[in-house]
């Protein structure tokens, strides 16, 4: 069985949030209030992504540690989508298709954002997600709907993408308006150096997984197993198509061996892990493709 998966480098764990308002928009907090926040907690990164505005991380940079991505979250006449690694402000066209290829014109990352937001738990119809091509990936949890209307977590559309043959990555993320949300999600990224360049290389070519609080030291593929190093005893979880669970196992080192763990079903295209830890903690890698 081959495994094709994005945790291929080395390099340092980075951790950061992709997702912040500040009082540019409609966020509580100045920029620098939110930058010395996310200092404090112990965040690397940090994009600040206003809607429809680009804050230039340039005037920040001298202030913070924090190495800063340019962003913004196009908002006007439409479902939302977080424009990451933004070199300007695309015009928010109703046609949300053409918004991601003029992000992708950019050489920037597409995210649709929290797809279970709001009454109808439904903001990005399942259908407009799957008809909607060239973005890099979604929010799987955002923190932000934990006290809005809907469900932060959003792995069921994910599973409905990735069955479908779709290769998107997660994105775990705060989306800031005020303090309580810092801190909430966040996105965990692999890379060999601390620069915006080297960070957004490894957030597109998905050597991440996002994280409400578990920490994972190692992600590794050998001898056809899916091993994973977490920094607390875990409860892991192997998924697959559609959602459904074909092992659990307890560790702070968990190994699922493939195809042997593949309990349920018969045809398999991807695999990703949970992880639960203490409380709400939990953790969840990017797919395993396989062939
Ligand atoms: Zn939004
Ligand atoms: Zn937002």
């Amino acid at each position: 069985m081959q495994i094709e998966h994005p945790y291929t480098g080395d390099g340092r764990w980075l951790r950061g949030n992709l997702h912040t308002h500040t009082t540019e928009t409609d966020g509580a907090d100045t920029v620098e209030e939110v930058l010395d926040a996310y200092e404090s907690i112990g965040h690397d990164f940090l994009a600040i992504s206003d809607h429809d505005l680009l804050v230039d991380p340039d005037r920040y940079r001298a202030d913070t540690s924090l190495t800063l991505l340019p962003a913004v979250e196009v908002t006007a006449n439409g479902t939302h989508v977080v424009h990451v690694g933004a070199t300007a402000v695309v015009e928010p066209r109703a046609d949300r298709q053409a918004v991601v290829d003029d992000i992708r014109e950019q050489g920037a990352m597409a995210i649709p954002a929290h797809p279970n937001w709001e009454a109808d738990f439904d903001h990005w119809p399942q259908r407009r997600l799957s008809e909607l091509t060239g973005y890099h990936g979604i929010e799987i949890y955002n923190g932000n709907i934990e006290r809005c209307p809907g469900t932060p977590l959003a792995t069921d559309r994910w599973d409905q993408l990735l069955s479908a043959g779709r290769r998107v990555w997660g994105f775990g993320t705060d989306d800031t308006h005020d303090a309580v949300d810092i801190g909430n999600a966040w996105t965990v990224v692999q890379v060999a150096e601390r620069t915006p360049a080297a960070v957004l290389e490894a957030l597109t070519a998905g050597q991440t997984y996002v994280s409400t609080g578990v920490d994972i030291e190692r992600i590794a593929v050998e001898d056809g197993s899916i091993e994973l190093d977490a920094s607390e005893r875990v409860t892991a979880r192997l998924v697959s198509d559609w959602g459904r669970v074909q092992r659990t196992r307890a560790g702070e080192t968990v190994r699922f061996h493939l195809p042997d763990d593949l309990v349920y079903g018969r045809e398999h295209s991807y695999v990703r892990v949970e992880c639960r830890g203490r409380g709400d903690d939990a953790a969840w890698t990017q797919p395993f493709y396989l062939a």
